[in-house]
């Protein structure tokens, strides 16, 4: 399918930030209200149509069928295999916080303590096997571990690019949802890339994972898992270079984060509060990228958290960003901008602006005079990402002297700039490539 040059996509209907969470969780509160009312309830809004379950589905064009060939209503794309009423993941330990895990031991009729020694099990020593829980009584380990370690994704194939320095895994789900998480270890730091839902329906048309559609948000548990698997295998000596830690968590896998707001701060809290409350990791050594989300920006701004915020800007003029980021017929450039130096006042971090380089698409020069003059002078930086060019796309990695003249044009503006290397571009575990296929090559 090409995606979408020059018309738009669809007219705007606005976008949902959230949905209702399974059903034994507590479910999100009200998704972020419309710009200037963050935190407000709203009806959930959506980017595009959504099927039955209140999944967004790609539009396609009218009467044609899906990747898969099922049909479905006319203009859209239903992921098939999955039921309008899907289970909902188990519950997890990293689901709850130190409390909620003391309340959920004693629902067992198990002494409350017995909650800190499995944490410490799960986010200390990196173990969820019962036989190394020598600390618990030998009657109840299989009971506590079944309970509140459930196994929750599954290793459907993993890939190794860079010397087995990046390894990209797909992960199943126990409702048969894919996901992938891809490791990325550089010298000095190990870097994280996860996803914080099993697809994404912000639908931006060169990236592999909008073409999909939405699946469904993913647990904070699932999302915290994605990172303890990595730091399991990097702890075990699995991953090339030696035994290691994990120390950076970037949420730019599948999904946008911010549309799952409620799980992905949870799971930032599961990843940096001490352990055996959670990993332990420094809230400075997250990134939270996003297209845009103006009122989840804003809210994220409140919490106190000094994550890195990443906008997706890929144009600084609202007509083409109207159609690389659809979001942005909600929420044009100068509000997410706005939203952004609020995040950088409130929490004194740099926000890093994501702009993919697509050839003669937004790599002019003018264009990169437009950015600087958006961007001087701002508590920000950009990365310049080369489009990692996806199947069936037309559009690809700007020439090198473009490149050269956008990063020349923006450091004559005094923005600082730099332009991210492609780790994983050919087991497609790069920025935007992951379609979660799954072993047989088809979409998940
Ligand atoms: N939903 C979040 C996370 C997405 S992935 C967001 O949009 O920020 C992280 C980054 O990769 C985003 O900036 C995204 O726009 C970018 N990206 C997506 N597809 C890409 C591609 N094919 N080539 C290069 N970057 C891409």
């Amino acid at each position: 399918m090409e995606p979408p040059v020059t018309a738009l996509p669809w007219p705007d209907r606005g976008v949902r930030t959230d949905r209702p969470g399974p059903a034994d969780q507590p479910g999100p509160a009200a998704p972020p209200g419309p710009a200037g009312q963050p935190g407000q309830a709203t009806r959930p809004r959506t980017v595009g149509p959504t099927d039955q379950a209140g999944r967004t589905t790609r539009p396609r064009p009218s009467g044609q069928a899906g990747r898969t060939g099922q049909p479905g209503p006319p203009g859209l794309t239903v992921r098939p295999g999955f039921s309008a009423r899907r289970p909902a993941p188990p519950r997890h330990l990293a689901d709850l916080d130190p409390a909620g895990r003391r309340a959920a031991a004693a629902e067992l009729g198990q002494p409350q303590f017995r909650a800190d020694q499995l944490s410490r099990h799960y986010f200390g020593r990196l173990t969820e096997d019962p036989a190394q829980m020598t600390d618990l009584p030998a009657a109840s380990r299989a009971e506590l571990v079944k309970a509140l370690l459930p196994g929750l994704l599954t290793a459907q194939r993993e890939q190794q690019a860079d010397q087995g320095t990046t390894v990209k895994t797909l992960w199943r789900a126990a409702d048969g949802a894919y996901l992938e998480s891809v490791l990325m270890r550089y010298p000095g730091r190990v870097t994280m890339c996860v996803s914080s839902q099993a697809g994404c329906g912000m639908a931006c048309p060169f990236c592999a994972t909008g073409q999909a559609g939405l699946t469904r948000n993913l647990s904070t548990a699932e999302i915290v898992e994605q990172v303890v698997a990595g730091a399991r295998a990097l702890a075990a000596g699995r991953v090339a270079g030696g035994p290691g830690r994990v120390s950076n968590v970037v949420f730019m896998g599948m999904g946008e984060p911010l549309a799952n707001y409620n799980r992905v701060i949870a799971a930032v809290r599961r990843l940096t509060d001490p352990v055996p409350a959670g990993l332990g990791m420094s809230q400075r050594q997250i990134t939270v990228s996003t297209v845009g989300l103006v009122p989840a920006m804003r809210k994220l701004a409140a919490e106190e958290l000094s994550v890195t915020l990443a906008v997706s800007l890929h144009a600084p003029d609202d007509e083409l960003r109207d159609e690389l980021v659809p979001v942005n017929l909600r929420w044009k450039v100068a509000e997410v901008l706005g939203a952004a130096w609020d995040y950088a006042a409130a929490t004194g971090r740099r926000v890093s602006i994501e702009y993919a380089l697509i050839r003669d698409v937004n790599d002019q020069a003018w264009r990169a005079e437009a950015l600087g003059e958006l961007l001087a002078g701002r508590l920000a930086h950009v990365n310049l990402i080369p489009l990692n060019p996806t199947p069936g796309s037309k559009w690809t990695a700007s020439r090198p002297a473009d490149q050269d003249t956008f990063v020349a044009r923006l450091a004559a503006a005094g923005v600082p700039v730099t332009v991210r290397d492609t780790r994983g571009r050919e087991i497609d575990g790069a920025c935007g490539q992951l379609a979660a296929a799954n072993a047989d090559g088809q979409p998940g």
